[in-house]
C-alpha cells in the first residue's frame, strides 16, 4: 500500500519511519526542504506538493502544526483536494479545531473523498516506539480501513465518534496535560525554595495523589527523567507554542459551549508569556525555567 505523508516535522518524522519499518511505501511532502530530506533519509520518496502526494498514494496522512496549515494543505493551491482520486481516504493526525476537521471533511465529500481525524498523544518518545495513543473521529468503516496503517504508529487506537470528535478528545487531554505541567513546575519551585530535594519530592509525589503522567514522563525539572525534554535543554518534544495553541482551542470550544473554564485560560496565558520571552519553540515543560522566584525578597 502506498501511504502519503504530509508534514514531516518533529512528530511526522518518527511516525513516517515506523510506517517504512512496517513495510508501507511512503511518499512524503513538507514545505521545509530539510524536513523532506530527513523523510527521504528514513526511506520515503519525495513529492513536490501535497497534490502530488495525494495522486501517488492510496491513503493520505497529514501531520501539520495547526488549523490554518491543515486547511491550506487540503484545500489550498497545490493541496490534497487537487490530486486525490474519488473514493480515497484521508487521515489528519494534527491537533486542530474540530470545526476545521468537519469543514475539510465536508469539502472533500463533495469530491467523493473520505476524511477522518486521528490526533495523537504520547509525544516524540511514543511516536518513536510506535506506541502513540490515537483518537479517531469519523465513520466506523473508514476507521477500520485506516486501522492497519494507524497500528504501525500507535498502540492504543480508539474510535471516539463522528468526524471532529477525535480532536475534541485530544483538546480535553491537552487541557489536562498543559495545566499539569504548570502545576508540577510551580510545586517544584516552591519545594526547592524550602530546600526539598527534587528527586525525593518526585518519589513522594509518584506515590501520592498528585502523581501525573506529565511528571512521570515529561518531568519539567532537568535530570530526573532521562527521556524528558528538560534533560536535553528543553529541545521539543512538544513546543510551548503548540501547547498554547491547544489550550486556546480548548478555551474556544468551552466559550462556544458556554462552559465556564478557569485554569485552562490561565495556563494558556502563562505559556503565551513564556513564548514572548523566547521559549515558544522550546518544549512546553520549559515553563519551569520561566517560573523562577522573584529577586525581590520583600514579603508578599
Ligand atoms: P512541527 O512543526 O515540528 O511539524 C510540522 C511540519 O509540517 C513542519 O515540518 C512544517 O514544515 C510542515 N508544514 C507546515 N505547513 C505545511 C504544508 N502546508 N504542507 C506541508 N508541510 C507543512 O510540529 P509537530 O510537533 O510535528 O506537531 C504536528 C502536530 O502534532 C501538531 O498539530 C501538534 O499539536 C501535534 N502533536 C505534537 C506532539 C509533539 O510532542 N510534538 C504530540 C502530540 C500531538
Amino acid at each position: 500500500m502506498n501511504v502519503g505523508f504530509i508534514g514531516t516535522g518533529t512528530m511526522g518524522q518518527p511516525m513516517l519511519a515506523n510506517l517504512v519499518k512496517k513495510g508501507f511505501a511512503v511518499v512524503a511532502y513538507d514545505v521545509v526542504p530539510a524536513a523532506l530530506a530527513a523523510a527521504v533519509k528514513s526511506g520515503a520518496s519525495a513529492a513536490g506538493s501535497s497534490a502530488e502526494v495525494a495522486r501517488r498514494s492510496d491513503l493520505v496522512i497529514t501531520m501539520l502544526p495547526s488549523s490554518s496549515h491543515v486547511e491550506a494543505a487540503y484545500l489550498g493551491a497545490g493541496g490534497v483536494a487537487e490530486g486525490v482520486a474519488a473514493g480515497r481516504l484521508c487521515v489528519d493526525m494534527s491537533t486542530v479545531d474540530p470545526a476545521v476537521s468537519r469543514r475539510v471533511a465536508a469539502a472533500l465529500e463533495t469530491r467523493g473523498v473520505r476524511f477522518i481525524d486521528a490526533p495523537v498523544s504520547g509525544g516524540v518518545p511514543r511516536a518513536t516506539d510506535g506506541t502513540l495513543a490515537i483518537m479517531v473521529g469519523g465513520d466506523g468503516r473508514d476507521f477500520e480501513e485506516a486501522r492497519p496503517v494507524l497500528a504501525a504508529m500507535g498502540a492504543n487506537i480508539i474510535h471516539v465518534g463522528a468526524v471532529g470528535s477525535g480532536e475534541v478528545a485530544k483538546l480535553c487531554n491537552n487541557l489536562i496535560a498543559g495545566v499539569s505541567a504548570i502545576a508540577v513546575s510551580e510545586a517544584f519551585r516552591i519545594a526547592e525554595g524550602f530546600g526539598v530535594d527534587h528527586k525525593v519530592l518526585t518519589e513522594v509525589i509518584s506515590k501520592s495523589s498528585g502523581n501525573t503522567w506529565v511528571m512521570e514522563n515529561m518531568h519539567p525539572v532537568p535530570g530526573l527523567v532521562p527521556r524528558s525534554a528538560s534533560s536535553r535543554d528543553y529541545e521539543p518534544g512538544f513546543m510551548t507554542d503548540l501547547m498554547a495553541k491547544d489550550l486556546g482551542l480548548a478555551v474556544n470550544a468551552a466559550r462556544e459551549l458556554r462552559v465556564p473554564v478557569f485554569v485552562a485560560p490561565a495556563a494558556q496565558q502563562a505559556l503565551r508569556l513564556a513564548s514572548s520571552h523566547g521559549l515558544g519553540r522550546k518544549d512546553f515543560t520549559a515553563i519551569y525555567t520561566f517560573l523562577k522566584p522573584s529577586s525581590d525578597q520583600a514579603p508578599v
